[in-house]
């Protein structure tokens, strides 16, 4: 048997009154999905723990089986596996945005216009974020650029005592109560105050500004985290396997459990994402003798930040089309057994721009399974209807192995 999971990232939603009471899900055109609702069995799962925040990093634990309440040591640190970021039990991380902030006011009053910057192509903001590792590095912080507008900060021997607030959290607001807070905060946060001074007219936001493109104008510091030990997916499951995303997070989590990291060129976690090749290596590495491969699409959730609606009901359909279609496509090709999972991490309701913790819809076919409800669909109440519950987010994933 074959395990193919697409998580598709904050494609949960909640009902919207120009679409007519109804979900991004349920009115985006999905054959192929639904084609796999009405074969296969529909069920809700709380990904996220009560108590813990709604971040994917929490939410893709639990989807590849590992509990967050235990395994869960920050953001941050996934991220910096990999990147390839050799970490000391000592080290605390940060993730660094480049984001988009208001020009005129005081560094306090500016609004939060873009915690991606227009989602900045990685070469710009690589060479913005070495030019500040120049400037703002000292002997215990150190900076390390990443994948567009995401990097990373690693403080040794720091500090965990913070309240730091994601950039996504608060788009379009002033930044003034969601700036660094905790005993040693000052030293974030004049990092970040003194980043602006020395983006904001930097020739490449100079250039950015030219061509409507919004400025890497600040860094914002957040996720902070510690180390994280997973145990090996390899002996936990019995399986061989692969992750294939765009964003460090994910990499890095497969990374630190023991999984292949696949790079695919042209994946950027947008909308204009190198679908095609995803797909492609997916079904490479299961040819190749993989059992399990785990399919990360970042689309619908940046949508969702954006407040997108448009783009993320398309998205949702792209990736119908670019990705389940030509996966289950193969795997009939090669005539070999297979069970699909797929689902999101968690929502990235329109409405809110952020992430929320209600649980979300999951789909599972089985290629070996004889059964058809034409009326299935795969939505938010299909799944709250379903009966079908676990709340404990990461024993999905051994239903999904076992069953
Ligand atoms: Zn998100």
């Amino acid at each position: 048997m074959k395990y193919i999971t697409v998580l598709v990232d904050g494609m949960a939603d909640y009902e919207i009154e120009s679409l007519g009471n109804k979900t991004p899900l349920q009115v985006a055109n999905i054959p192929n999905i639904t084609n796999l609702a009405q074969k296969g069995e529909i069920g809700l799962v709380q990904t996220v723990p009560k108590g813990m925040s709604p971040g994917s990093d929490t939410a893709n634990l639990s989807v590849m089986g590992y509990a967050p309440e235990i395994y869960h040591t920050g953001r941050s640190p996934l991220e910096a596996a990999s990147m390839g970021v050799e970490l000391l039990e000592t080290d605390v991380t940060f993730r660094c945005n480049v984001v988009t902030l208001s020009e005129d006011e005081p560094y306090d009053e500016k609004t939060m216009i873009d915690h991606s910057a227009g989602e900045i192509s990685s070469e710009e903001s690589k060479e913005l974020i070495l030019f500040l590792k120049k400037e703002l590095e000292n002997e215990f912080i150190k900076y390390y650029p990443g994948v567009s507008y995401r990097h990373l900060i690693v403080w040794d021997n720091g500090p965990l005592e913070f309240t730091l607030i994601p950039p996504h959290d608060f788009l379009g607001q002033k930044v003034t109560s969601y700036l660094p807070q905790g005993p040693n905060s000052g030293i974030l946060y004049d990092m970040m105050k003194k980043s602006f001074d020395l983006l904001n007219n930097h020739p490449i936001n100079i250039s950015r500004k030219e061509k409507g493109l919004n400025p890497a104008n600040s860094i914002w510091i957040w996720g902070e985290g510690k180390k994280p030990k997973l145990d090996s997916f390899n002996e936990k499951f019995g399986l061989k396997g692969s992750v294939i995303s765009a964003v460090d997070l994910i990499y890095g989590i497969g990374i630190l459990a023991g999984l292949k990291a696949i790079p695919v060129e042209g994946a950027t976690g947008t909308i204009h994402t190198n679908f095609d090749g995803k797909a492609t290596a997916a079904i490479k590495a299961i040819l190749d003798g993989d059992d399990f491969v785990y399919i990360h699409l970042e689309a619908p959730d940046e949508c969702g930040h954006q407040g997108d609606l448009d783009g993320k009901i398309k998205s949702i359909e792209i990736i119908d089309e670019k990705i389940v279609k030509p996966v289950q496509n193969a795997m009939e090709k090669a005539g070999e057994a297979y069970r699909i999972l797929i689902l999101p991490d968690h929502r990235t309701p329109i409405k809110i721009r952020t992430h929320s913790s209600e649980p979300v819809p999951y789909v599972i076919y089985d290629s070996t399974l004889d059964s058809f409800k034409e009326e299935n669909r795969f939505s938010e109440m299909a799944a709250e209807n379903s009966g079908k519950f676990f709340s404990a987010g990461h024993e999905l994933l051994n239903y999904f192995l076992q069953k």
